[in-house]
């Protein structure tokens, strides 16, 4: 199954166009959604999850007509939006049991389903506590778990590791990357590392235009040759800055580590470099650099 998305556009009332005439297919797998803020993310991951309405487009989840066919996507959807709300005395085994009711799973499979759940993304020994007392890593698997709720199809996550710490981050990627390889799963971010570590293909947007649509590795194979690195004293920055086209400054031992981008040599003791997913970002996204 494949999910097909087709001249996708989407103004809001403010006059921000937030999606700009986006095509794109979405194979199995890990899909990595990359963009800064702003650059339509969440707007093209709602609208995905029919919560809100698109302007004009088509989108196909294999027979599914997903901007019409609504009921027929909620059967195989989970979602796992960028904040979601949780009541505060609720515990996991109450609030779990909740969402697999609306998801329609018999009361009387409900408490098996909820158990195996919860001990999938290992919060069992913690099913009695109040999910609001959940760290950030905590309860980003507890979305997850809601989200896999009734083995969807196509999972769409928003920005789910915006606020964890490296080793919850750490978790939540293997959960994600137990997921299946015959789920779709789309993960929107703006941190470049997440589409690295999990993805088998991604795009970037930015101003809600697709910007690039394939395989990481393909991406960086695009850049080949053509990225150079040198470390600079701050002073030396600005003047770089004028004369080179600079994709990305990084403070490696407190010196800045200086990206550029270059069809040859720029010379000034710049060195070629292999491109990584980071380069890439930046030299697709420029105005973030
Ligand atoms: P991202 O998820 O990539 O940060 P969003 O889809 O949230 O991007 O937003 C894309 C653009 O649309 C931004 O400029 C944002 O300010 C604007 N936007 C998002 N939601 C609304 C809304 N409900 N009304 C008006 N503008 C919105």
């Amino acid at each position: 199954m494949e999910l097909v998305i087709s001249n996708l556009s989407k103004r809001y009332p403010n006059g921000v166009q937030a999606l700009d005439n986006v095509s794109m297919t979405i194979p199995c797998g890990m899909f990595g959604l990359l963009g800064p803020n702003g650059a339509g993310k969440s707007t093209l991951m709602r609208t995905l999850a029919t919560l809100q309405e698109a302007d004009s487009g088509s989108v196909r989840l294999g027979d599914l007509d997903v901007l019409n066919d609504k009921k027929g996507v909620r059967r195989v959807l989970g979602y796992l939006p960028q904040e979601f709300g949780v009541y505060p005395r609720t515990n996991a085994v109450e609030l779990l049991s909740h969402f697999a009711s609306l998801k329609g799973i018999p009361s009387s499979q409900r408490r098996g389903v909820v158990d195996a759940m919860l001990k999938r993304v290992n919060l069992y020994q913690h099913r009695f506590k109040a999910v609001a007392s959940y760290s950030g890593g905590m309860r980003q698997r507890f979305g997850i778990a809601q989200a896999l709720l009734g083995d969807p199809k196509l999972l769409i996550v928003d920005e789910p590791t915006a606020g964890l710490d490296p080793g919850e981050r750490y978790r939540f990627y293997n959960l994600l990357a137990e997921v299946g390889e015959s789920v779709i799963v789309i993960l929107s971010t703006h941190i470049v590392q997440d589409v690295k570590e999990l993805c088998t293909n991604m795009a970037i947007i930015d101003q809600g235009r697709l910007l690039f649509c394939g395989e990481p590795a393909a991406a960086e194979r695009r850049l080949v040759g053509k990225v150079w690195q040198k470390s600079v004293t701050k002073t030396e920055l600005p003047s770089l800055q004028t004369k080179h086209q600079v994709i990305s400054t990084k403070l490696v031992a407190g010196r800045p580590l200086v990206h550029v981008l270059a069809d040859h040599n720029p010379g000034d003791g710049f060195e070629a470099v292999e491109p990584d997913l980071e380069d890439v970002f930046f030299a697709t996204v420029p105005r973030v650099a």
